[in-house]
């Protein structure tokens, strides 16, 4: 990999974003210095951010520089307490973040979830169904199923003598759309534990048909994967009763939606939960890749360095793996992460009181943990 390719847009955004960019930016100079990597990050601002510097929740500099770069480090947009009158579509969260969705065509999103052993108190299962720790990936198609697919409308019907509304909408899959979803969950499988989990509602659904036939298919180019059918209802009822079974969960959009929202909840706290939004291969054979932590603002801690800046840092982790492809680099961070959490920091959101072994700190102190802890 040539090093002058490593070309990221870091977009901090508003309330914490500043706060737990600055401390990924941190982390990404430490593997800088641990492997010899060199990484053109530029900033720039967004949302709220944005409108202050030019007027735009995505100024037109800002989405310049995204184009000239191979990833999106985002950090969220969005402060609910912000000038009320200002029309939707200008607000940052459909004025930016929307509208980078579509600009990048990101079709992907990968959510994963992980629970320490350590935090098995910010879980809301009993500890005997987390087993040794959490670990799921679900990857979620974004572009397609029944958010976008056509008609979509609400009109008026008249039957029997009788006047009502009917709402519709409309769920379509093709085969390339699914089998372009496939691959990427089959490969990030390749990088994990090889188990993967397609959901659908095949007993119903034609969609779920298909999407059964076109995994099952896609699924001959990868071997080494193991891959099982789910329905969704069962899906959704087996991440509370046994979620060790699970290593990639593939869903549709909607199902994906829903699923990846109730995993995340058995992590805990929004802080430690990182995101990746991929888009279709770009120049130089990298795939174009959009990173943020799940959460948003919090403009209820914003500046006060109480942000758990992890699911920053974890997306710094995402980015180099599924676009630059630096799989070691991107493990340096994930044990980084896992060897602070077991030395027993913690920011506000992960701590208990109760567990002797732990100290709370605030959102310097724990990315400077990190960064050390690469460098070591
Ligand atoms: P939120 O995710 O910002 O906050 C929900 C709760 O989680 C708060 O108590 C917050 O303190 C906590 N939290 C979130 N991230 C945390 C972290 N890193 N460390 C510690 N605690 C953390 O959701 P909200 O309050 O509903 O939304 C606030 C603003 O963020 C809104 O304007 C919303 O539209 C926007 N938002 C943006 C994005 C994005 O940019 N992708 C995503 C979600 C919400």
């Amino acid at each position: 990999m040539s090093l002058t390719s490593l070309k990221v847009a870091a977009l901090a955004g508003d309330g914490i974003g500043p706060e737990v960019m600055r401390e990924a930016i941190r982390v990404m100079r430490a593997i800088e210095a641990r492997f010899g990597l060199s990484f053109a990050v530029e900033q720039a601002p967004v949302g709220w951010a944005g409108i202050d510097a030019a007027g735009k929740a995505l100024p037109d500099a800002t989405l310049e520089l995204c184009h000239r770069s191979d990833a999106i480090l985002f950090g969220s947009v969005g402060l609910p307490d912000r000038d009320p009158t200002i029309p939707k579509e200008e607000r940052p969260e459909r004025a930016a973040l929307l509208r980078l969705r579509k600009i990048f065509g990101l079709y992907a999103n990968l959510r994963p979830v992980r629970l320490p052993k350590e935090l098995a108190y910010s879980c809301p299962l009993r500890p005997e169904r987390q087993g040794d720790g959490l670990d799921i990936l679900v990857v979620r198609e974004l572009t397609g199923g029944m958010y976008f697919g056509q008609p979509k409308k609400t009109e008026e019907v008249t039957e029997n003598g009788a006047t009502f509304k009917r709402a519709i909408d409309t769920m379509v899959y093709t085969t390339p759309e699914i089998e372009r979803i496939a691959h990427v969950a089959f490969k990030a499988a390749q990088l994990r534990r090889r188990k993967l989990t397609s959901i659908d509602k095949a007993n119903v659904l034609e969609n779920g048909i298909l999407w059964r036939e076109v995994v099952t298919s896609v699924s001959k180019q990868y071997p080494e994967v193991a891959l099982d059918h789910m329905f969704v209802d069962n899906a959704a009822m087996q991440l509370m009763l046994k979620p060790t079974q699970f290593d990639v969960l593939l869903c549709e959009n909607m199902f994906g939606d829903i699923l990846s929202d109730e995993a995340a909840a058995l992590a805990g706290s929004l802080g430690m939960l990182p995101s990746a939004s991929l888009g279709a291969q770009a120049a130089g054979g990298l795939t174009f890749g959009f990173y943020e932590p799940a959460g948003g603002t919090a403009p209820d801690i914003a500046g006060k360095d109480l942000a758990n800046p992890i699911a920053q840092i974890l997306s710094v982790s995402m980015m180099l793996r599924y676009t630059f492809g630096l799989n070691e680099a991107a493990a340096a961070i994930d044990q980084a992460v896992g060897r602070v959490i077991s030395s027993g920091l913690r920011t506000g959101d992960i701590y208990n009181p109760l567990d002797t072994g732990s100290r709370k700190v605030g959102t310097t102190e724990i990315g400077t943990a990190i960064a050390q802890s690469i460098k070591a």
